[in-house]
């Protein structure tokens, strides 16, 4: 018969191939290789990707971010006021974008502002990983505040900020990812 010229593939052999086509793509590189981290968005895409988070389209970010986190840094949204989880947050470590995991914000930096959203006196190293914008939307004349590595949008930034800077960054807890200080 026809089919008998093919030699049959074990049962076993079969069940070891699943498992490997089913390992996520990153799993062995993201376990040696820190440099995005792992809550980013980004980490669920390919290297190639990760190294060129501009490149990634929208299709590619809605797939790999919750509809919230999508809709506030793809389509420029805000989340309500006073909902976010950071609003009142305060534990020491940085923030880091929510899409392709760029440093944006350290514990040091934040302070309660009471305007609803989590509030920072500067970003990290004067704007390193952020790009500003004109923003004239909704009849105010605002700034617009976004990552530079994937232009995700983050929030605003306005100057009624602390003496030291006299800036506050208004950015939604949504599109920011926390992480913790590690004691040494
Ligand atoms: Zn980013």
């Amino acid at each position: 018969m026809f089919l008998s010229r093919f030699p049959r593939l074990s049962p076993q052999i079969l069940h070891l191939s699943r498992i490997r086509a089913s390992l996520p793509v990153n799993h062995l590189r993201m376990s040696s290789d820190n440099s995005v981290p792992a809550e980013a968005a980004i980490a669920k895409l390919t290297e190639t990707e990760q190294k060129n988070p501009k490149t990634v389209s929208e299709e590619q970010w809605k797939n790999v971010l919750s509809p919230e986190a999508f809709h506030i840094t793809r389509k420029a949204g805000t989340e309500p006021k006073f909902s976010g989880k950071y609003d009142k947050f305060f534990k020491s470590g940085k923030y880091n974008c929510i899409c392709c995991g760029a440093e944006l914000f350290v514990s040091d930096d934040k302070y309660n502002s009471g305007c609803g959203w989590p509030a920072f006196s500067k970003s990290v190293e004067g704007d390193k990983n952020i790009i500003r914008i004109p923003d004239n939307s909704y009849g105010y004349e605002r700034t617009e505040v976004r990552c530079k590595q994937c232009n995700a949008h983050l929030g605003h930034v306005f100057d009624d900020g602390p003496k030291e800077t006299g800036e506050r960054y208004c950015i939604n807890s949504v599109a920011i990812s926390f992480a913790e200080k590690k004691s040494e």
